[in-house]
């Protein structure tokens, strides 16, 4: 059922046109609200704080406040509906737009507790799930390796099967919340089949003896960690899913994972729009102001062109989702792709408005212009998402309309 109160003014990081529209239900308007009073409250982080400890300190405030909840599979219906692709969506934009890390620590948490929620065994989930929905215990996706990223079938990370159980060799990079997080779900070699059909998932605890961690630091401070495994012994019950059924939980997860990496760019976008409306309208600008510019205004049009494309095939992608579309991964892609590249645009059109202001090391235009860049490149580069788009094209088709008239 649609919406039928305006969510504006109680919903303040969310756009309430979009919330209007069909593809949300009212638990939804609930949620944006709930998400923008946390927002509002959010204080800055203290200066000079270990993003490690910052990441810590947010998932445990997330999960002090609920927003968690819904990873807990015992959680009532209507504390685990929050959970569905909308909701997840709603919730990364109005966090975006506030604060990196608070989206950061809120989009990691999801992405380790999907696999669980979707493949684990009750065991796994009763272990795993509830401490992660309480934002007490934290968790890592671990897919990529230094020479496979894009290219999953060539994980070389090994899993070596012993009495009991296996042995994992070799390294992970590029690991968000790699050392800080509790669990690791690792994707490892066991060789049932040639490339993709050859990997299992394993969940990881990360005291394994043996597992040692290493920080990557990025452009944008964020928690990224290379994970090397030396001969770690893992037994049997640490399988997530079946042996050999490791890619389809990787693809599925991040087929899932991706609109929200676009919501994510929907929401720092229009932070970058918001402060440069700001910028333009208050700097003056040869007896008028700079947004009083043509050329100005019409960057502005630009932006709001971007910002409405990008909000709507985000949430057609989660709508999809939630509906269980079988297309729903293509659109995805296709949201991903979109709001992302138009984030990078948008991004860097603030800067331009701002001029020198904008980069200036710490003010928010540089800040948004560094941590904007790693979204086309995570959870699949944007020249992937092309390809996935395209695949559906390449089979032959229907005669064109216009054909034999
Ligand atoms: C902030 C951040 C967080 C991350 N978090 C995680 C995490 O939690 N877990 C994890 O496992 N990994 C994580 N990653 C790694 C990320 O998933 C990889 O960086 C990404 O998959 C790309 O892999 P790569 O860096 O090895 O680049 P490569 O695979 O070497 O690709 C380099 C470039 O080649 C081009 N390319 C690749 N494939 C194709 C193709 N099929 N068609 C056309 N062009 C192509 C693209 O331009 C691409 O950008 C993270 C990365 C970043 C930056």
């Amino acid at each position: 059922m649609p919406p039928t109160a305006a969510p504006g003014a109680t919903a303040g990081r969310l756009d309430p046109e979009i919330l209007r529209l069909p593809f949300y239900e009212p638990h939804h308007l609930g949620l944006a609200r709930r998400i923008s009073r946390w927002c509002e409250e959010l204080k800055p982080a203290p200066d000079g704080e270990d993003p490690r400890e910052t990441g810590r300190r947010l998932l445990r405030a997330l999960g002090d406040a609920g927003l968690l909840a819904h990873l807990d599979p015992d959680a009532a219906e209507e504390v685990r509906r929050d959970g569905d692709f909308r909701g997840l969506c709603l919730v990364r934009e109005a966090l975006a737009r506030t604060d990196d890390l608070a989206d950061f620590a809120f989009s990691v948490q999801v992405l380790a507790a999907l696999p669980i929620l979707r493949y684990g065994t009750a065991e796994q989930r009763r272990r795993h799930l509830p401490g992660m929905a309480a934002g007490r215990t934290s968790g890592s996706f671990a897919v990529s390796e230094e020479q496979a990223g894009s290219d999953l079938a060539a994980l070389a990370l090994r899993a070596e099967r012993v009495e009991g159980g296996y042995l994992l060799d070799g390294a992970k990079t590029w690991v968000a919340c790699g050392s800080t997080a509790d669990l690791h779900c690792v994707l490892a070699r066991t060789g049932e089949g040639p490339g993709l059909l050859g990997l299992t998932a394993f969940l990881v605890p990360a005291d394994l003896p043996g597992l040692h961690t290493e920080q990557v630091a990025l452009t944008a401070p964020r928690s990224l960690a290379t994970l090397s495994f030396d001969r770690c012994p893992v037994p049997e019950s640490s399988v997530l899913g079946r042996p050999g059924g490791g890619a389809v939980i990787a693809l599925d997860t991040l087929a899932r994972a991706r609109m929200t990496v676009g919501a994510a760019a929907l929401g720092f976008a229009r932070c970058a729009r918001d402060a440069a409306l700001t910028r333009a309208r208050s700097r003056p600008m040869q007896g008028g102001r700079l947004f009083d510019l043509d050329t100005v205004k019409a960057g502005f049009a630009d932006t709001e062109v971007k910002l409405n494309a990008a909000a709507l095939l985000v949430a057609r992608a989660a709508w999809e989702a939630d509906r269980a579309a079988p297309g729903f991964a293509r659109h995805s892609s296709i949201a991903k792709l979109y709001a992302t590249e138009a984030a990078q645009q948008v991004v860097d059109a603030c800067v331009q408005v701002f001029g020198a202001a904008g980069l200036v090391s710490g003010s928010l235009p540089e800040s948004l212009y560094r941590q904007i860049r790693s979204l086309r490149i995570y959870e699949g580069a944007s020249e992937v998402q092309r390809a996935i788009i395209a695949e559906v094209l390449a089979p032959a088709g229907p005669a064109h309309p216009r054909e034999g008239r």
